[in-house]
């Protein structure tokens, strides 16, 4: 078993942990590692083993041949306790401690499950879900009452039917529970989107759902917290969707309990390994990730490893960078136009993106379209050939309304992720004919 590989930092929000271990310790599955040195959750280790050595941001763990299945327990406390203690983090985003999350004291208020899983391609939540529904509710429940909250309302896409109707079969009993069926575009996962669709509360982009007297918490992070009340569990796996250009198949390749810290090339390997040329590893979904190499680890907010088709090349070509607050920020953007090997011409943002203090964008109303015609003509007048788009599924089809007209050729950021997992591209949205139309439920449909 190769090494094990445990960031300080598990997600992108807070700071790193200390180590309480050192080079030579003996460790058990579920060992407490690191500490949070200001905002931030416990590390455990995820496997048996020996600490081999510790750098300024993580600690290798050599694996013991043998590992058995028993971890070392949490200790026990009030719920909210176990979920600080497990190291709970948000498994579907930033990784904000979900205990801080559910310190909340609503006044007969909401928690939101968020099970939309709205990155294409992905399916372990939606697995996990179909697994065992039950778990989901009873961990929604013990959610509810710690954050003082009166309902539970489970937000799924209306596409994943199975999943759905497994939840419907144990909600017939659970009178504070309910589901919400979102549409099949993005951004649904964005916790102000989740908030407007299940309460019909549309949020300032620098408001919490706190506002709205709602938490939301992701599908996988609630079976986390499960896990910690139920069986004193740290949290120390994790599930994962490998998918694109694997030599398996690029059907999703879901792993369920992956010790955290595992690299992404064995996982890749697991998979049935890449098939052919690629264009790069995305850690992530195609829209919010961010490219990886095979060595680095999965962490516990971890969602996807995405294996993409080689990069077209623009030979140069004049191209705009059209910036969405729920895609790729400008620097990701650049790093696709240099792997697309295009010169950056222009750079617009949909002017619904709006600049957060501390520098980053969020969307003033996600997946409804501000409009992009002024975007298009800035960026012929300033001469692009080529736009690289990061907008949602409605700007998307915003774009293409006008941008090809005026001889503008439009690339989305996810296509070369796309066309590996085999998802059409986002280009024009077409409404379902389906018996769904009140639910106003879109396709994303290739442009041709
Ligand atoms: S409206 Fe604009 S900023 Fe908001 S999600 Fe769509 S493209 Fe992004």
């Amino acid at each position: 078993m190769e090494n094990i590989q445990m960031l300080l930092k598990q997600g992108a929000i807070g700071k790193p942990c200390e180590p309480i271990v050192k080079v030579g310790d003996k460790v058990k599955k579920g060992t407490l590692i690191a500490t949070p040195t200001g905002l931030g959750a416990n590390v455990h280790s995820s496997v048996y083993g020996v600490v081999e050595e510790i750098t300024d941001d993580r600690i290798i763990i050599k694996p013991d041949d043998e590992q058995p299945e028993k971890f070392v327990k949490i200790k026990k406390g009030t719920n909210l306790e176990m979920i600080a203690e497990a190291g709970v983090i948000g498994q579907g985003g930033a990784g904000f401690p979900t205990a801080i999350k559910l310190n909340a004291n609503l006044d007969k208020g909401y928690v939101l499950v968020n099970a939309a899983e709205c990155e294409p391609g992905l399916e372990h939540n939606i697995r996990q879900i179909i697994g065992d529904p039950e778990g989901l509710v009873r961990g929604l429940k013990y959610l509810m009452e710690i954050a003082g909250a009166d309902k539970g309302i489970i937000a799924i896409k209306k596409k994943n039917r199975t999943a759905i109707e497994a939840l419907d079969a144990i909600l017939k009993d659970e009178p504070s529970v309910e589901r919400h069926l979102l549409p099949d575009i993005y951004p649904m996962g964005e916790e102000r989107a989740v908030v407007r669709e299940c309460l019909g509360i549309e949020l300032e982009p620098d408001k919490l759902p706190s506002a709205a007297n709602a938490v939301v918490v992701n599908s996988e992070t609630v079976y986390s917290c499960l896990e910690a009340i139920e069986n004193q569990k740290p949290l120390i796996d994790k599930n994962i969707t490998v998918r694109g250009r694997i030599a398996g198949g690029n059907e999703a390749h879901v792993f369920e309990n992956v010790p955290v810290g595992t690299s992404v090339a064995s996982l890749i390997e697991r998979a049935g390994g890449i098939e052919g040329e690629y264009g790069e590893i995305i850690f992530g979904g195609s829209f919010t990730g961010r490219a990886g190499t095979l060595d680095e680890p999965i962490t516990k907010t971890t969602g996807a490893i995405l294996v993409t088709v080689p990069f077209l090349d623009l030979h140069g070509a004049k191209t705009g960078l059209l910036v969405c607050a729920c895609g790729g920020n400008l620097e990701r953007m650049q790093d696709l136009l240099s792997k697309y090997n295009g010169t950056e011409t222009k750079v617009c943002y949909c002017k619904q993106a709006q600049e957060q203090k501390n520098g980053t964008r969020k969307c003033e109303r996600p997946g409804n379209c501000p409009g992009q015609v002024q975007n298009n003509l800035d960026f012929k007048k300033a001469g692009c050939e080529y736009v690289i788009m990061g907008n949602c599924s409605d700007c998307s089809n915003t774009v293409m309304a006008s941008g090809p007209k005026m001889g503008l050729k439009v690339i989305h950021m996810t296509d070369h992720a796309m066309r590996a997992v085999g998802h059409a591209l986002y280009r024009t949205l077409r409404v379902s004919k389906q018996a769904d139309q009140d639910l106003n439920v879109v396709d994303n449909v290739e442009n041709d």
